[in-house]
């Protein structure tokens, strides 16, 4: 592996040969993560490609010219031509080695994963999931002196990390940017040497030996593991809704409806977070449209009666969304009524989907007690039904699901943890 600057870059890396080049910035959190997993691959194909390293902010003329906007960025380069997509943001292991294979033919490949020694870690709790929840247990496990890893399917931070602005977080006077709280939340803990795995593919879990298999080859031991893995939203499905999550799409009224004030929005589904929700946005909207695929809400009797009866609120049966797309600051939503095929555009200021959430637990959800939607039955120190193992946070059955409730999970867990190894 080697460093090089914008002088050097046309001789070692467009004057053939098979290369990759790590484009990287300081006080970049994905940058210092992928730097242990380049170095480490290096040492694997090192010898068929040459790994090179490139300081963006030294070397800005050269990042400009090939269009790199993000740190850190990997490019992959064959007989002086660019090869492969480029990786950027919190890149995974998994994906660097597709990019190489592909560089390579398969018996090298084949030859190269024969010298992959598998290794072995341990530690006195792992924890799954790097949300608040689990930022939090790491924390309060760091601080009791308790060896500790996070471990992360991406980088660390959560839903946290991609929401807008948080206004409901106690100590902060004003509305905090999303990722500043949740990097400062993730750089408290990691200060103070919590362990972090983060942006791998976690290959296996086994809660009963408490064995965490990392990137197929890593395996991490501990005495004691806490689920921190949060949920995940149903997703529509229509083209444009990924692109706009947080930019006009949200998933939470509790945390964006106050955001449109007097406004016009849309409420995708039907059911009973729907509906609840629904009423809650229409404390500040003007309008708002629920658009629901049946011909009558299924949510309970009690909260369809609030809306029918809520003036502010107008109701399209039948309907589903095909398309979310953004012009200007509005956001139009493209309807198409499932009986007459009929589509129509709904001009808003922005669309609320509550088409469900669905608990992250499809690696251990056979070894667990689950409520019956599927979230981890927990007791009163987070305790679940396999012994030494724990959950907190979203992915937890409880009725209220807010950064501070997740922290709060947290905080008892590793309390827990701490006294009982102690
Ligand atoms: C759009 C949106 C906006 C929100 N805004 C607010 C707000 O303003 N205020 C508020 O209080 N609450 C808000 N919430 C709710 C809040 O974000 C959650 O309650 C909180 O993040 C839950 O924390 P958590 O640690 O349990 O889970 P998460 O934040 O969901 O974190 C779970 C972590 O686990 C990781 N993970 C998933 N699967 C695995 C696996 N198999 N192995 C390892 N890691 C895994 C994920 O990558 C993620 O980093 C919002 C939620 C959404 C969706």
């Amino acid at each position: 592996m080697q460093e090089i600057t914008a002088a050097e870059f046309d001789w070692e890396v467009l004057n053939g040969g098979k290369v990759i080049v790590d484009f990287y910035s300081t006080e970049c959190p994905p940058c210092e993560a992928l730097a242990s997993k380049f170095e480490d691959l290096s040492q694997l194909y090192g010898n068929d490609i040459k790994f090179l390293k490139v300081f963006r902010q030294g070397n800005r003329e050269l990042a400009e010219k090939l269009g790199v906007k993000s740190s850190p960025a990997l490019l992959f380069y064959d007989k002086g031509q660019e090869v492969a997509s480029r990786l950027t943001g919190g890149i995974k292991r998994s994906d660097i080695i597709r990019n190489l294979d592909n560089m390579l033919t398969a018996e090298k490949v084949k030859e190269i994963k024969s010298h992959i020694k598998p290794s072995v870690s341990e530690f006195d709790v792992i924890i799954l999931g790097a949300g608040p929840g689990g930022l939090t247990a790491g924390l309060y496990l760091c601080q009791s002196k308790i060896n500790t890893v996070l471990i992360d399917i991406a980088l660390p931070g959560g839903h946290v990390s991609t929401t807008h602005e948080v206004s409901n977080y106690p100590g902060f006077i004003e509305p905090q940017p999303g990722f500043m709280l949740s990097h400062n939340m993730s750089e408290q803990t990691k200060l103070c040497g919590t362990i972090y795995k983060v942006a791998v593919d976690v290959t296996r879990v086994d809660l009963e030996k408490k064995e965490v298999v990392l990137d197929e080859y890593e395996t991490v031991k501990a005495k004691r593991i806490i689920i921190a893995t949060g949920t995940t939203p149903n997703l529509t499905g229509a083209p444009g809704e990924k692109e706009l999550k947080g930019k006009g799409i949200s998933y939470c009224a509790t945390c964006d409806a106050k955001y449109y004030n007097d406004k016009e929005v849309i409420v995708i589904g039907g059911g009973n977070s729907a509906v609840e929700e629904s009423e809650y946005i229409t404390r500040f909207v003007k309008k708002l449209t629920i658009v629901h695929q049946f011909d009558k809400l299924t949510a309970n009797k009690q909260a369809q009666d609030k809306v029918l009866k809520n003036p502010k609120i107008n109701i399209l049966f039948d309907s589903e969304p095909r398309a979310f797309i953004k012009e200007g600051d509005k956001i139009v939503t493209e309807v198409e009524n499932v009986k007459t095929k009929e589509r129509r555009k709904l001009v808003s200021d922005g669309a609320f989907i509550f088409i469900g959430m669905k608990p992250n637990i499809d690696l251990f959800k056979d070894k667990l007690e689950l409520d019956k939607w599927g979230y981890i039955k927990t007791d009163e120190d987070m305790k679940t039904s396999v012994p030494g193992v724990y959950a907190v946070g979203d992915v937890i059955s409880k009725k209220y699901r807010q950064i501070t409730t997740a922290v709060a999970d947290g905080t008892i867990a590793a309390m827990a943890i701490a006294k009982e190894l102690d």
